[in-house]
Order: structure tokens, then C-alpha cells, then sequence
């Protein structure tokens, strides 16, 4: 039986594995050709649930027989985001070339954590190309992500390492002075929990108000810098935001870089999705000062439509990143030839030792569309949030809660004699109301104390009649909810 086991991993039959293979792929291209004619999200019925509580299965099935069962229990429940009216969080909605890359990738399973061998040229190729694009300099270093969250994590522990030395990693934060850092009520949560993550305390992450666009507001940093210093704390970190999560909004990065070399901080930019309008050209002007950061984090799978996942993160000073993780342990001892060589090795930036090739499905995907087109992709999307924006603005049953700065549009519906905290509850409806109905996507959040209907476009399959449809749909459901 261990001798039968130990063969079943690879086909008995590879003819018949080709064929299952071919025809998965017809099947999965089909699918994604006709995604504009499902619905967008529909919620896992009791029974598909149940089919997904089996015991441990210790004996074979039949490959047709599990891709059977794929197809029917967990194919038609997607999160929806590859859907033209999924507008909900920021996701993207994915290319079938990243996925074909992907592919690629898996079958070839390399580990990209170190060592010489293609991968890691190509993973060096596409951090080569954003560092080049932000204008970093020689020296400059980056390394991808799971996303946003890690880079951001990835950042903040370099931070520290600026503002303690090496040693923080032998003794940790023992016996220093308390290390702050600054952000804003529109930074994305993964910084907090960064800070927590890091020992710091989220305590420590001073979270300041925002100007009347969502902005971080330099002067109120520099007043708590100041603050700080007074009490003898050690200020190391400001955060500005590349397009906040709720709204969109772009800090001014050049008045924050100017303020943190003044103050002799580190200055990250957490760009998860703002950060790659660098290649829209109506975008690019207003990222002016990202080039100034110490480090910057995007993520390919929001507005350049990686399949998930992967992120991204960019370090200025290349060694002080490299002193912050590598080491060097016997099993990993590096070789001048060989498999073992081409150090410095990805694991010397970051958490992580095993690493897949997440850089394949970025690489294809950038050189197969060019620069150029994913650009003009963005640059259509903050045309469509500008409209959506309009529209809104245009018509009495909705009401605009942020202006539209870049992709996202905050907005409630109206419904005629409704107070304020009734509205809150009528929008949260609303937008599960929608979802359910599968037509559209958006999501919730809160906008200056109020619940909103969010709908951010990062989406290279959306049309400007989706968002007819989404409005022309939300004001159905809405008189419905009222019924
Ligand atoms: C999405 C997002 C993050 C988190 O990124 P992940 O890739 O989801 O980990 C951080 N900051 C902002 C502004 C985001 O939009």
C-alpha cells in the first residue's frame, strides 16, 4: 500500500490526467468569458456547507470525481470580485493570463525564498521595475508580499531597526525609550496591527485627525511629534497614505517627507492601491513626494488585477532592510556557484523562508499589457468614479458623503423622513440587500459619523452602464426595504 500511495501523487495515467487537465481549463476559460451573466455573489446554501464538513477522506476518489465536486460545491460561490459590478472593499478583479501564470508557476513549484535559479531573476526583474518607477535610488531594495498588510509590517520593522539599531533584534525594545509613530484616522487598520505585531503597542501609533478631504494633516503631526519629544518619548515613524482605504484621499507626501527629515523620522507610504497610479497619467502628479519615501507598499492584486496574492514592499536604504531579517544559519550557508549562491536571497528581506513564485503572474501580466494599458486601466476607473460621483450628486435619492478623489465613491441613500441613525441602519440594509441580490457588490463603511454605501472601482471589467444598473438597483431595493 506505501509503495501504490507514494506512486497515486503523480498520474497513474497521464492521458487520462491531460485530458481531465484540458478540459478543466475549457471549463475555467468559459467560466471567466461568461462572468458578466452570474451573479455577482450568492451566499454557500446550508447543504453545499455541510458537503464541506467531511470527515478526513483516508482513501482515493477519482480526480473527475473531486473536480465534480468542485464544480458544483464551490465554484458558484465566489467572492465575486472577478465579476464587471463588484465594487466592494478594494479587490481586484484578476487577468486570465495572471491565472495562466499561476499555473506555470505551481508546476513549477519553485521555492523563491533564496537560492539561484529563475525565479528569483524574475522576482528581482519586477521589484526592479517599481523601484524604478517610485525613482529609488541604487542600493534601494524590495521584496514581494502576501500583501499590503505584510509590507507594511515588513516597513515598520526596518523603521525600528533605523531608529534602535541591529541590536533591537537581540534585545528587543527593552530599556529603550518608547518608539512613536503617526498616522491618521483614514490609515488602513494593518498598521496598527502591525504596530502590535512589531512589540511597539498600537498605543503607540498616534492616530491624528484628518484635514475636510481625509488627509493626514502635517501640521497636526508635527505639533504631536513635538508633544512626544517633550515627554521623552522617541518618535520614528510617520505613515502617509497613497489613497486611503475609506475614501480614496492622497496625503500631501511632499509636505510629510519634508517634515520627517526634518524631524529625522522614518517616512512610509502605505500605497496599497493608490501607490500604482504612478502609471496613470492624471495620477501620477498628485503621488508627488512618494519618490521621497523611505519605503512604499502596494499591492499587484488591487489595481494592477494580480490574482491574489501578492503585494509589495520598497526600501530606500537596501542594507538597513537586509539588516532587519537576513541571517545566516549553517542550512542556509551561501555558496559562490551553485544552487546556493546569488545571495543576497529573498528570505534576507522578510518573514518568510519558503516563498512561492508569486513574481510570475505580475511579470506576465506587466509585459503582456504594457505599462501603458494597466495605466489607461486606472485612468478609466477614476473617470468612472468621477461619473458614478455625478450621478450621484445629480439625483435626490442619494447623497454624496466624500467628494470623489480618486476611485471610491461614499454615498447613502435617502429615504424621505428618516433621522439620521434610522438612515444608518437602512443603508447597512441596503448594501446586504444588494449583495444578496446578486447584482451588484459594494460595501459599508463609516463617513464622518455616518454609515455609507461604498463603492470603490478597481476594476478593469467594469462599464459605465454597470454603475446605471448599480443605482437603477439600489433605488429598487431600496422602495422594496421601505414596503
Ligand atoms: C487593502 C489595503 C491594505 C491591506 O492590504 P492587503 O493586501 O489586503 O493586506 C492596506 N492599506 C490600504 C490603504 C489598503 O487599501
Amino acid at each position: 500500500l506505501q509503495r501504490e500511495s507514494a506512486r497515486i501523487l503523480d498520474p497513474q495515467d497521464w492521458a487520462a490526467f491531460r485530458a481531465l487537465s484540458h478540459a478543466a481549463l475549457d471549463d475555467a476559460l468559459d467560466y471567466l468569458e461568461t462572468v458578466r451573466d452570474r451573479p455577482v455573489w450568492q451566499p454557500v446554501p446550508a447543504d453545499v456547507r455541510a458537503r464541506l464538513q467531511t470527515p478526513l477522506p483516508q482513501n482515493a476518489t477519482p480526480l473527475a470525481d473531486v473536480y465534480r465536486e468542485f464544480v458544483e460545491n464551490v465554484l458558484p460561490y465566489p467572492t465575486g470580485n472577478i465579476h464587471p459590478r463588484f465594487f466592494g472593499w478594494v479587490h481586484g478583479s484578476g487577468t486570465p493570463t495572471g491565472a495562466l501564470a499561476d499555473l506555470l508557476a505551481a508546476i513549477m513549484n519553485s521555492n523563491v525564498g533564496g537560492r539561484d535559479h529563475g525565479a528569483v531573476y524574475v522576482e528581482r526583474q519586477v521589484i526592479d521595475w517599481f523601484l524604478r518607477l517610485f525613482d529609488f535610488p541604487e542600493g534601494a531594495s524590495g521584496v514581494l508580499t502576501m500583501g499590503t498588510s505584510e509590507a507594511n509590517l515588513i516597513a515598520t520593522l526596518v523603521a525600528r531597526t533605523r531608529a534602535c539599531g541591529r541590536v533591537v533584534r537581540d534585545d528587543g525594545l527593552f530599556g529603550k525609550e518608547r518608539l512613536v509613530g503617526y498616522a491618521s484616522t483614514a490609515t488602513h487598520g494593518c498598521v496598527r496591527r502591525a504596530f502590535e505585531v512589531a512589540g511597539l503597542g498600537s498605543a503607540s501609533l498616534r492616530v491624528l485627525p484628518t484635514d475636510a478631504l481625509h488627509r493626514t494633516d502635517p501640521p497636526a503631526v508635527a505639533r504631536a511629534i513635538e508633544a512626544d519629544r517633550a515627554n521623552g518619548l522617541h518618535p520614528f515613524l510617520i505613515v502617509g497614505n497613497a489613497g486611503s482605504v475609506d475614501v480614496g484621499a492622497l496625503d500631501p507626501l511632499d509636505a510629510l517627507a519634508d517634515l520627517a527629515a526634518r524631524e529625522n523620522v522614518w517616512f512610509h507610504v502605505d500605497g496599497a492601491f493608490g501607490a500604482t497610479g504612478i502609471l496613470a497619467p492624471s495620477v501620477a502628479p498628485k503621488l508627488r513626494g512618494i519618490e521621497r519615501a523611505d519605503s512604499i507598499s502596494f499591492d499587484f492584486h488591487k489595481w494592477l488585477h494580480a490574482p491574489y496574492d501578492a503585494g509589495c514592499v520598497l526600501v530606500r536604504d537596501g542594507e538597513l532592510h537586509r539588516a532587519t531579517f537576513a541571517s545566516t544559519p549553517s542550512y542556509l550557508t551561501r555558496m559562490p556557484r551553485g544552487l546556493a549562491a546569488a545571495t543576497p536571497w529573498f528570505t534576507d528581506y522578510t518573514i518568510d523562508l519558503s516563498r512561492g513564485f508569486r513574481a510570475l503572474k505580475v511579470w506576465f501580466s506587466i509585459k503582456e499589457t504594457g505599462a501603458r494599458a494597466l495605466g489607461a486601466a486606472i485612468e478609466e476607473n477614476v473617470r468612472q468614479a468621477k461619473l458614478l460621483g455625478d450621478a450621484v450628486d445629480a439625483d435626490d435619492a442619494f447623497e454624496l458623503l466624500a467628494p470623489v478623489q480618486l476611485n471610491i465613491v461614499c454615498f447613502r441613500y435617502r429615504a424621505p423622513g428618516m433621522e439620521d441613525d434610522e438612515l444608518d441602519r437602512f443603508n447597512d440594509d441596503l448594501v446586504i440587500a444588494l449583495q444578496e441580490s446578486g447584482i451588484a457588490v459594494t460595501s459599508s463603511t463609516t463617513v464622518g459619523n455616518r454609515r455609507a454605501i461604498r463603492v470603490n472601482i478597481t476594476n478593469h471589467r467594469t462599464r459605465d452602464e454597470d454603475l446605471t444598473i448599480l443605482l437603477d438597483a439600489l433605488k429598487k431595493l431600496a422602495r422594496e426595504l421601505q414596503l
